[in-house]
């Protein structure tokens, strides 16, 4: 068998059509412009690559894009106060503060001053208490692009058996939560699971959240099973040739190895051009979803979960 791949790169760019189409139908009918501000402390070059790439998509789609960039030393003070201003801008619809944070940062203290209304990342406590019991909340953009390409491929996820390997905050435990919430029966595995294997094997979705290269082959695979590789992890490939500097060049992979995992596998999607893609996707239909809560307007369909 040869697995079917899940274009996640095909069904982002028909998510940010949606995001589009809708922030066109805020303008015209409200006069409101979503508006998503970033903010990036310090100077990690993969945050600055994400930010860019985030602040480029937004204006893409027709929404406002306000980057605060902000010192690797800025004091945490100075950095809740700024969070502060965001809350209490009504131009502001969505605050994303860009993760990892220096290390005199409290993380945990940071992302819970931002207002829950405006935590487009969802990782407010309160939105992953409302996410937990079934509340309306913000919803975790890696996971939430997961759930919307399983639907896509499968409709309705009732009663099937899902294994999420991984259980960060971010994205193995909402995705356990959203796949609950589709009422998959779900086990969550971790670094600590006895049988890894055999409970990978039982099940028929599958999503990979660890961040080891390729440490999912084929044979831990059902046969047929829909496969989630949510890893980006970066190797050596000398097949590839040499950079400048003699070292050999690199590639991307998944937490799943994709060739053997696609013989066996009904569906799967690619690294790159699977999740990736989704996740800025989602964060773009969560601000506008923002937007419409905070106006008390109808939220569009399909775009949270
Ligand atoms: P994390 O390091 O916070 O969590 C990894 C989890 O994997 C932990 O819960 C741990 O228990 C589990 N784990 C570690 N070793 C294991 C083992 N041998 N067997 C089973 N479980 C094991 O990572 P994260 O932030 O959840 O990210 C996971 C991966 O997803 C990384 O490669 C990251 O780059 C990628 N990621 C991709 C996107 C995207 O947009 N595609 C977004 C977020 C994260």
């Amino acid at each position: 068998m040869t697995a079917e791949i899940i274009d996640g790169k095909a069904l982002a760019a028909t998510v940010r059509e949606k995001v589009a189409g809708q922030v066109a139908r805020l303008k015209e009918n409200h006069q409101i412009t979503p508006g998503l501000a970033v903010v990036l402390v310090g100077e990690d070059p993969a945050s600055q690559v994400y930010v860019r790439s985030k602040g480029k998509q937004t204006v893409e789609t027709g929404m406002n894009s306000y980057e605060h960039k902000l010192e690797a030393d800025t004091p945490e003070a100075d950095l809740l106060a700024l969070i502060d201003t965001l809350n209490n801008d009504p131009e502001v619809h969505g605050i994303l503060v860009q993760l990892p944070l220096p290390g005199h940062l409290d993380e945990d203290l940071v992302i819970n001053s931002i207002s829950p209304e405006k935590d487009v990342d969802g990782f407010h406590v309160s939105n992953v208490g409302r996410l937990g019991t079934g509340q309306k909340s913000m919803v975790p953009c890696t996971p939430l692009g997961c759930l919307m390409m399983l639907r896509e491929h499968h409709g309705r996820l009732s009663g099937m058996d899902a294994v999420v390997i991984g259980r960060s905050n971010i994205v193995g435990k909402p995705m356990a939560q959203l796949l609950l919430g589709d009422s998959c029966t779900v086990t969550i595995a971790h670094s600590r699971t006895r049988d890894l294997p055999g409970t990978v094997r039982r099940a028929d979705i599958v999503v990979a959240a660890v961040g080891r290269p390729q440490m999912v082959p084929g044979d831990w695979i059902k046969p047929g099973a829909t496969v989630i590789d949510v890893g980006i992890n970066r190797i050596a490939a000398p097949e590839r040739g040499v950079n400048e500097d003699g070292s050999p060049k690199s590639r991307l992979v998944g937490d799943v190895d994709f060739e053997s995992a696609a013989a066996v596998a009904g569906a799967i999607t690619p690294v790159p051009g699977g999740v990736g893609p989704m996740t800025i996707a989602c964060l773009l239909a969560n601000t506008v979803t923002a937007c419409c809560r905070a106006n008390g307007l109808d939220e569009p369909e399909g775009l949270t979960a």
